[in-house]
Formats: structure tokens, sequence, C-alpha cells
């Protein structure tokens, strides 16, 4: 359904992506004659570790780079297992394009097969740990526990902290490629024009909402609930495949019938199982809402971008957003 529908917003962000392609194949004709300094046919080869990540290797990277990606498609990436083939091309990629603790197992061949060709986007995502904020219905011992417990992953979800890492990205790039700088900084230019566009829509879009709560299969969407004044109450933690306690489905229910909340988001990846019951359950809808932590066969065609606009949709439609 969502794939048949094109509104007007979505068709500015794909024209703007258009614009996008055209810059990038215009970037590789500056940098014909270089020859590169990777493997792939004279070009860099570069390993991300999952989607968002995977974009953005592609976009600025443009005809400069090969990038191979982690985690396959229609593959939810938390606590993702590594091939002994994917282990080889970490160790032989120029660049590894990762986030740390998210994937372990990315983790730990990064620091056995490719110590100089990692590059952990965190520092430049300014991870923190979210949950607190959100976990009020968590007491005493347990709430502070969690309090100090895990940062947040979901960085790419706010389009401000997604620019910072485009930015460190193609500084990254720039240093170990130098000869396609040129490049690099044009398609970074580029593509953050499009993400600040996207936060513009983002915060005008969600400016006058009459409902300011959104219920979330797992936790995935709190820094961009933080930026643009929103609440996200999630049902299971920061892992989408966690089992939801039953204590913890009551007070979602008791939530959305307080609020008057209209729709329960689940995602592409998961099954929406739970959603469904508990939106059955309080009679509301339910609805997509990516966490764009990876494509599939039935999304493939959306990049980033789309999917976050399509995202901003489907909040502006629940929340009544004018
Ligand atoms: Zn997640």
């Amino acid at each position: 359904m969502k794939m048949i529908v094109m509104k007007s917003g979505l068709r500015a962000v794909l024209a703007g992506a258009t614009a996008l392609a055209a810059l990038t194949l215009a970037g590789c004709g500056d940098s014909a004659d270089d020859t590169g300094n990777g493997t792939g046919g004279g070009k860099l080869d570069v390993v991300a570790s999952f989607y968002p990540l995977e974009f953005i290797a592609r976009t600025v990277g443009g005809d400069a780079v090969n990038v191979t990606t982690l985690t396959a498609p229609g593959v939810e990436p938390h606590d993702l297992e590594l091939t002994p083939k994917q282990v080889g091309e970490i160790a032989e990629a120029k660049l590894v394009v990762f986030e740390k603790e998210l994937q372990p197992a990315v983790d730990e061949a990064v620091e056995q097969n490719a110590k100089d060709a990692g590059f952990d986007i965190t520092p430049a995502a300014q991870l923190e740990a979210t949950g607190a904020d959100f976990e009020e219905h968590e007491e005493g011992a347990e709430k502070a526990a969690h309090k100090d417990s895990a940062l947040d992953p979901h960085f790419w979800l706010d389009p401000v902290r997604y620019a910072a890492v485009v930015k460190a990205v193609e500084d990254k790039l720039v240093s170990v490629d130098g000869a396609n700088a040129a490049g690099y900084h044009e398609r970074a230019k580029a593509l953050l024009e499009q993400i600040g566009k996207l936060d513009t829509a983002y915060k005008t879009g969600l400016a006058t909402c009459k409902l300011k709560t959104f219920v979330t299969s797992h936790e995935a969407f709190a820094y961009l609930a933080k930026r643009y004044g929103l609440t996200m109450v999630g049902i299971a933690g920061f892992t989408p495949d966690a089992e939801p306690a039953p204590a913890r489905i009551k007070e979602v229910q008791d939530i959305v019938k307080a609020q008057h909340v209209t729709t329960i988001f689940y995602e592409e990846l998961v099954s929406p199982k739970v959603a469904e019951t508990i939106a059955k359950d309080v009679g509301v809808k339910t609805a997509v809402l990516s966490p764009i932590e990876g494509l599939s066969d039935t999304n493939s065609k959306e990049t980033y971008l789309t999917l976050m606009q399509e995202n901003l949709q489907e909040l502006q439609k629940a929340n009544g957003c004018s």
C-alpha cells in the first residue's frame, strides 16, 4: 500500500533524489582520470555495517567507491551475525563504516581484522541514553539501572544527527582517498541539502499536532521525538525482537486510551503481531513507521530520504498535525 501511494511530499523528495543522482554522475565525471586506491576495479572498497550507513557511503562515495553491506536486505540489524566471507570483506576493505555497540559481531571483526580501516561513527552521532526519558513506567532501582545503561543507537532517525554523521564520513573518505576529494565534497553537500530540507519538513510538519504521543513497536524514535517535541511510547525496548511483558502491554493500552492515541505503529522487518493485538483490544488502527534499519523486498525501491518523508506523513496522519 505504501509503495503505490505517491503523496506530494514524497514526490518533492524524489525530485530532489533525482537531482542528487545527476550530481553524483557529474562528480564521477570529474574524477575519471583517477585510478583510486582500492581493489574494486580502481574504486575504494568500503564496507558499511547496516543500511543507514550504507546509504551515506553510497551517496557520498558515488562512483569512487565500491560499497558492501554487512546487513542483507530483510535482515534486522540488531545482533547481526557475520559469515566468514563477511569477516574477509571487513579484513580487505580500505574503510569499514560502523556504529559501535549496535552490532557486537561487527565490533569484534573490526577489532580483530580492520583496526586501521574501521571507522566508528558514534562520536559524530553524539549518542545519549534516551531510554531514561521514556521509562517513567519503571520504578526505583530498575529505573536507575536502566538510566546508566546502554546508549540509544538510533541516531539516523534524527536528521540533525544523521547530517553530522554524513559530514564525518565525508571527512573520512577524503582522508583515505584524497584524490577523489572534490567528488566526495560535492556529493556530501548535495546530500546534506536534502537532509536539511527533511529537517525543515519535520519541524514545520510536526509543529501543530493535536496529539503529542505516538506508540511504536521498539524504542527507535526517541531522538526524533525529542528533536520535534513529541513523546514516544515504545512497546519493546531498544531491540525490536524483545518480547514485551504483559504488564507493559497493559500500560501501553492505558496510555492509548487516556491520551486518545489513534494508531499503533509497527515496523516492516518485525512481526506486527504485538502491535495488532494491542490495537485490536483498544479499537485503534495500526500503521507502519519505519525505523529505517534496513530495506526489504517490499521496500527495496525506497531510500533513507523517501522513508523519512513517509514516516513524517504517517506521524502527521496519526497525530492530527495540519
Ligand atoms: Zn532498533
